[in-house]
């Protein structure tokens, strides 16, 4: 384990951007999201790094899923027609300051664009992107990731880098290969930790990734997530959808905000010979959704929709990849929807069907 002291975070940063677009946690007008490190260098911005924080409105999956991008170009040629993939110029991205959550959820998105076919955008932004996850040792009253067997206070593996944030400095370990290159590249940044300091850490984050139990007084955590699946029929013939579109307002911002939604479209723009092809994020709350091109659609009512979106999370997705639930509890469809429909509603209700 190695020390930086919090007064010297800011020169760190400033010398791994030589190699990195850093993106962190920054608070600005009482909101916290994920923002460019050289903005914050920029003092008309208004800027501050957030470092307490454990949930930024929006996720980081759009550091690896851009919200819209253009990535191939198509001219025609007389009867010929050319395409072109768009490189991606830049530095690797370095993700600092990410919770546990939002590091599973890269797993999640993993399983959907990494495996066969393999989906290139995706990969090739994956394999140029660091991850430094903040290991939280406390939950917020909209956390519920250990429901889904996510442990808050992170593990040896998984993200490159890790830290613990406490008194003045950020306490460092690695958890790749590449981590371990960046402690010891810029090992002049970095001091050595007193064994009885590391062993305080290791010891509260173990208590802690144990604390919050199935059992527990936290009502986000008394409804089984494997609920939609074990009861799959009754769940989904009950009136709860009903219920719920009854409130919801189509508006998407559930899936936008949820760091493992991941559907998209793609549409083609064209002038004269030549033009590009764009994919952008999608919603499957959206009308048009799954509106084909003869005009049928097969989920045209909004209970559909959002039966839809809850029974992909908790029960397809977990059939499609080794019983992997879609779903980390990071509580943004909490603090976000503006009716007030989550997850741990939809279980709740659920729970409500199967005890009827
Ligand atoms: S955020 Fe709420 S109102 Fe908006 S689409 Fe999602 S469930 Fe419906
Ligand atoms: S469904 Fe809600 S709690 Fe689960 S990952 Fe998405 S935003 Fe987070």
């Amino acid at each position: 384990m190695l020390k930086l002291d919090k007064n010297k975070l800011q020169d760190f940063l400033k010398a791994i951007e030589e190699e990195y677009q850093i993106q962190l946690p920054v608070k600005k007008a009482d909101q916290t999201d994920f923002c460019n490190f050289e903005d914050t260098l920029k003092p008309n911005k208004g800027l501050e790094i957030d470092l307490n924080t454990r949930l930024s409105v929006k996720s980081p999956k759009s550091y690896l899923f851009p919200r819209s991008e253009s990535y191939l170009e198509f001219k025609k040629d007389n009867e010929r027609l050319d395409f072109k993939l768009k490189e991606l110029t830049g530095k690797a991205n370095l993700i600092f300051g990410i919770r546990n959550c939002d590091q599973e959820s890269f797993k999640i998105l993993d399983k959907v664009f990494l495996q066969e076919p393999v989906d290139q955008l995706y990969k090739r932004r994956r394999n140029s992107t660091i991850t430094v996850v903040a290991r939280c040792l406390e939950q917020s009253e909209t956390c519920f990731c250990q429901l889904f067997e996510i442990e808050p206070a992170g593990s040896e593996t998984g993200a490159d880098l890790y830290y613990y944030n406490y008194n003045d400095g950020l306490y460092f370990t690695a958890g790749s290969d590449q981590g371990e290159l960046i402690l010891s590249d810029y090992s002049q940044y970095f001091k050595s930790v007193e064994p009885e300091i590391e062993k305080k850490l290791n010891q509260e984050a173990n208590q802690f990734n144990g604390k919050i139990t199935a059992d527990s007084d936290n009502p986000l955590m008394q409804n089984k997530p494997e609920l939609l699946y074990d009861n799959k029929e009754a769940i989904f013939n009950s009136d709860i959808w009903q219920e719920l579109a009854n409130r919801c307002l189509e508006c998407g911002i559930c899936t936008y905000l949820c760091p493992t939604c991941h559907c998209y479209d793609i549409q083609d723009y064209s002038a004269d010979q030549s033009g590009e092809r764009y994919r952008c994020w999608d919603s499957c709350l959206f009308s048009n959704f799954t509106e084909m091109a003869h005009g049928d659609n097969p989920r045209e009512e909004t209970y559909q929709r959002l039966r839809q979106r809850f029974f992909h999370k908790l029960v397809y997705f977990p059939e499609e990849q080794e019983e992997s639930l879609a779903c980390v509890g990071c509580g943004r469809c909490l603090g976000s929807c503006p009716v007030n429909i989550d997850i741990t509603e939809v279980l709740a209700l659920a729970g409500g069907v199967i005890n009827d």
